[in-house]
């Protein structure tokens, strides 16, 4: 029999949006004392808005974005469905891709209107394209935006640079976790750490991890727990092996990858940050009654 307290901390959090995956995440719930944040997507909104359009050289810049967005249909990342967004509301007509291959959270390269199209972070166009040229020197990324690569028949053709914005509540968020007990809170983000910077700057965090693999992520976890039981919180495809890592893995599930939720022990239903310092108080209000 599953016990009344465990039932009823269940439900209480459910009622707030939260998906507790069992009696087993409850209690992990009640007792986390570190958490390891994912950035894109999780501490922002991952809705980012395209600022800037810069195709490098003789690429015009709608057929630049039409290509790049047109392969983006391929992918659930958090930016390729914003890519996606910004060129139908351009009013682009998006074309079909094929042979497509994607290293989830780095990037992908397929075939678009017989064009060999690759889109992605700069590392990943880099080690795509070997030789690219100068195109992609730090100089041109402007200081803590989202740069996206994208290189047109071995070519560079541009950068697309996207302002994500930090959530609103993420800083009480942080205030309340600290409240809560949980003393010791770090950044683990894909993207890279001028970014991480920027966008974190008004929080006050333990430590930032830039430039993550997804296995590095795991590592960021498991060197955590040398500091309590940990609580990750992440969105994408590539979070899922952190997640699973994890004391307490937690997925945005309202716009997150289904692999994310899938991994985790708690999925957030509502896309807010906020639910989190409540079912962490519902599992240890049910944790008393327990006893
Ligand atoms: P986080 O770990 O903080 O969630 P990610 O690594 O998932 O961040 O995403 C941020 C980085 O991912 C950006 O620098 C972007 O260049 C790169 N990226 C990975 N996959 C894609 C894709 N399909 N389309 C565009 N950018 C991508
Ligand atoms: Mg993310």
């Amino acid at each position: 029999a599953v016990p009344v307290a465990i039932v009823s901390g269940v439900s209480r959090a459910a009622k707030a949006g939260v998906l507790v995956k069992g009696g087993r995440a409850l209690e992990m719930l009640s007792r986390v004392q570190v958490l390891v944040i994912d950035k894109t997507g999780t501490l922002t909104h991952g809705e980012a808005s395209l600022s800037e359009l810069k195709p490098l050289d003789d690429v015009p810049a709608e057929r630049f974005l039409q290509l790049a967005a047109s392969l983006e249909q391929a992918s659930k990342h958090v930016m390729a469905r914003a890519l996606v967004q910004e060129a139908q509301a351009r009013g682009l007509a998006l074309l079909l891709p094929s042979d497509v291959a994607e290293i989830p959270g780095e990037g992908l390269r397929g075939i678009v209107d017989g064009h060999d199209v690759v889109v992605g972070g700069v590392r990943y166009v880099r080690r795509q394209i070997p030789g690219l040229g100068t195109g992609l020197d730090g100089s041109r990324y402007p200081v803590g935006s989202v740069v996206v690569a994208v290189a047109i028949d071995g070519r560079l053709a541009g950068l697309l640079v996207l302002a994500d914005r930090l959530r609103s509540e993420a800083a009480h968020v942080i205030d309340g976790l600290r409240r809560l007990g949980v003393n010791r809170i770090v950044l683990a983000t894909g993207d890279r750490s001028d970014v991480a910077e920027t966008v974190t700057a008004g929080l006050s965090l333990d430590g930032v991890h830039a430039d993550l693999t997804p296995d590095r992520k795991i590592g960021i976890v498991q060197d955590e727990k040398r500091h309590g039981f940990v609580m990750m919180i992440g969105d994408g495809v590539n979070d899922a092996p952190a997640l699973a890592a994890a004391d307490l893995g937690v997925a945005m599930g309202a716009k997150g990858a289904a692999a994310s939720a899938e991994a985790a022990d708690v999925v957030l239903l509502v896309d807010r940050l906020d639910k989190i310092p409540v079912a962490i108080q519902a599992a240890r209000w049910s944790r008393r009654i327990a006893l």
